[in-house]
């Protein structure tokens, strides 16, 4: 273990603050937090934008211990604790919405760490990579190999990692039609790209042109527009078939939701991502019965799923349609999004 770089680390750094949701997003000096014993110091250089950032700034997912969101973060560790073993100062390491887990209970037990009662969580429960240097839990922190660009790997750490397992929980054959309801967004553009390298034929469902150019681009064989398509449900069974056998709900929309327990094939599964606030899934009993559809939730991924998803990154199967923006300016992202009008993810760079 070596600490040999502690010398260099400031006593203060930019982050984006945030009192309590809703609050006004000030970029400031704050103090450079210190690592528990358990824990890593990243100096975070690129962190994405994801847009459960701002549901937890909205206030949607309820009580925010954190003030510093943020959870796609991608960096270099620049101090370990003192009971940290497998890391040290220099590595490249991801921040994850999933900094702890307790380790010890039946979910736990079972590699599924995020459903942990008791996680910690970035952004949320945590502070999290929206500032230049962030501690996260040595155990949950992913491995990322040297001269990877880090500004273009930061996507994976959430949104991809959480595709990549909503994938894996759609259980499909290659050949196999998925539906990407939202595939223009930062987990869409994603999912179009593992769901073709794993083999599925993609329909790919957003709004406007230019998202559909885009998603084509990335691999979708067939577009819908919900913006001018007045019977998304016809349109889409029509062009699978009779439904696809799987759908990734990765939209912020209760009505997209409620139309894919609708298009979905018989014995197909409804996979759920996306997290409207208040949303329920409507789901006509008779023909769910009829169909033998299963409806899943789907929440990130473990420490498995991560190191996996990066493979596929590593290996270029997936690229990362990345922007760049700077720390100082995460409100300007937020109003882009909740406009829809981000293609893929932005990457903030933390200097700027
Ligand atoms: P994003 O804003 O980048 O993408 C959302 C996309 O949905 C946009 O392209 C938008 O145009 C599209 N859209 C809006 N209405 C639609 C409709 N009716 N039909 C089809 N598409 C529509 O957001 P993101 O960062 O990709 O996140 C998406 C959601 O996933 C958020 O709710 C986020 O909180 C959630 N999320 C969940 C998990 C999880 O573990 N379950 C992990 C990360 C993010
Ligand atoms: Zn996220
Ligand atoms: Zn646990």
């Amino acid at each position: 273990m070596s600490d040999d770089t502690s010398t260099t680390i400031p006593k203060t750094q930019k982050a984006v603050y945030f009192e309590k949701p809703n609050a006004p997003l000030e970029y400031k000096d704050v103090p450079v937090p210190e690592p528990k014993p358990t824990e890593l110091l990243v100096n975070v250089l690129y962190t994405g934008v994801c847009a459960t950032d701002t549901h937890v700034w909205s206030g949607s997912f309820g009580e925010v211990k954190a003030h510093i969101g943020g959870h796609e973060g991608a960096g270099k560790v620049v101090k370990v604790g003192s009971n940290v073993k497998g890391w040290k100062v220099g590595d490249y390491a991801g921040i994850k919405w999933l900094n702890g887990s307790c380790m010890n209970c039946e979910y736990c037990e079972q590699g599924a760490e995020p459903n942990c009662q008791e996680a910690d969580l970035s952004g949320f429960t945590h502070n999290g990579s929206f500032q230049q240097y962030a501690t996260c839990d040595a155990v949950q922190a992913a491995k990322i190999p040297k001269d990877v660009d880090l500004a273009k790997v930061a996507p994976i750490l959430c949104a991809g990692v959480t595709v990549y397992k909503a994938l894996k929980t759609a259980d499909l054959l290659a050949g196999q039609w998925v539906c990407i309801s939202g595939a223009a967004g930062g987990l869409g553009s994603l999912a179009i790209q593992y769901a073709t390298a794993m083999g599925y034929r993609v329909i790919a469902i957003d709004g406007g042109a230019d998202k559909g150019e885009y998603v084509k681009k990335l691999g979708a064989e067939v577009y819908i527009d919900f913006t001018t398509e007045k019977d998304i449900v016809e349109a889409v069974k029509k062009a699978t078939n009779g439904g696809p056998h799987g759908v990734l709900n990765v939209s912020v929309s209760e009505a997209a939701i409620n139309q894919s327990v609708e298009y979905i094939r018989p014995l197909g599964k409804v996979v759920l991502v996306g997290l409207p606030a208040n949303a329920k899934v409507i789901a006509p009993v008779f023909s769910s019965v009829l169909k033998s559809i299963q409806i899943r939730g789907s929440y990130v991924g473990n420490r498995k799923d991560t190191q996996e998803a990066l493979d596929f990154f590593l290996r270029g199967k997936v690229e990362c349609p990345i922007k760049i923006a700077g720390l100082s300016e995460v409100s300007k992202v937020f109003d882009l999004m909740h406009a829809g009008k981000i293609m893929g993810r932005y990457v903030l760079d933390t200097s700027k």
